[in-house]
């Protein structure tokens, strides 16, 4: 985790900390100590943050957090043999037994509207050390009663769960957007009794009672001035991407549509355990990232590795991810 470190370091000069973030880095800080004794590897981290500039507007990546998760090979994959898996992943100097999945919510500051793009797992998160996003919000500089619009790319928990807390909206003066087609399916009654009522009743908790102030959207639709909407359905049945742009730059939202920079953009036709339709989500991967690389824009993916921008370069029949480093700053 030393890398993750000194890039935290980094990316929190960059974003210029002011003194309003220093209490909860120091509250942070504190609870350094305790975590340690239960070796919770993501809860003695502060809340990482990645903030650069695009065009006019200004974005922010908030680590929710992260966690270690057992047999990759058991997610990624999983329509080919093991060892093949493994190799991938040995060939790219990673892990064969476990992977870090990190989970990124992003706020885009376009001067008029702060829009969050995605929630976290709020407090269902927090004994796990997750749900980090309100303490990544401050030591960004923003208070929650900032955020004019909450987008969502789709309804799983680890997107919604950060929309309420303590049974109450977490982002009162915001407005909320998400997809028609992934609000109909999960809200529906139709998921009670299927592999689908858990993600059905975190809807009915965190989504149904926002409902009154949400625009429901469709492919081509917009977000907000400057982003827009385009269906990448798969992962989950209504799930979307979002382009934004300023002043002829541009960054993709891509939120699950891949989920692990090495196995599913290498080889985006390998299934993977999530993705609910497989055939179609492998499609939107080839879709969406073949986009990607062939305009050379940069991408901002919800469980990539922190800081969780990147771009993607053609390679064989998928593509490489080649991490950001300075191109926003200059
Ligand atoms: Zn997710």
């Amino acid at each position: 985790m030393a890398a993750s470190l000194g890039m935290k370091r980094r990316t929190l000069i960059v974003a210029g900390i002011g003194l309003l973030a220093a209490p909860a880095i120091l509250r942070a800080t504190a609870s350094t100590a305790a975590s340690r004794e239960t070796s919770n590897m993501s809860a003695m981290m502060l809340p990482e943050i990645n903030q650069f500039k695009l065009g006019s507007f200004k974005i922010t990546a908030i680590r929710d957090g992260g966690n270690v998760l057992d047999k990759p090979f058991e997610t990624f994959g999983t329509n080919q043999d093991p060892e093949t898996v493994k190799k991938l992943l040995t060939d790219n100097f990673l892990p064969t037994e476990k992977f870090v999945n990190s989970y990124s919510p992003a706020l885009i500051d376009t001067g008029s509207d702060v829009i969050l793009v995605d929630t976290g797992f709020g407090a269902a998160g927090r004994e796990r050390g997750l749900g980090k996003l309100q303490d990544g919000l401050k030591a960004a500089g923003y208070a929650a009663d900032d955020v004019t619009v909450v987008a969502l790319t789709h309804l799983h928990g680890d997107h919604i769960g950060g929309l309420m807390e303590n049974g109450a909206p977490a982002f009162k003066n915001a407005r909320y957007v998400a997809g028609q087609a992934e609000y109909d399916f999960w809200s529906s009654k139709a998921r009670e009794g299927t592999p689908a009522e858990g993600g059905h009743k975190a809807v009915l908790a965190n989504v149904v009672p926002l409902a009154d102030k949400t625009t429901f959207i469709k492919d081509g639709d917009p977000v907000a001035s400057g982003i827009t909407a385009v269906l990448a359905p798969g992962h989950t049945p209504g799930h979307m991407v979002f382009h934004a742009e300023s002043d002829g730059k541009r960054i993709v939202l891509t939120g699950d549509t891949a989920n692990h920079y090495i196995l599913s953009l290498l080889h985006p036709e390998w299934e993977v355990r999530f993705d609910m339709d497989k055939a179609q989500a492998a499609a939107s991967r080839k879709k969406v990232f073949d986009m990607i690389a062939t305009d050379k824009i940069a991408f901002l993916g919800y469980h990539m590795p922190f800081p969780a921008v990147g771009f993607a370069e053609k390679e064989g029949t998928g593509y490489r991810f080649v991490p950001k480093t300075y191109q926003f700053d200059i």
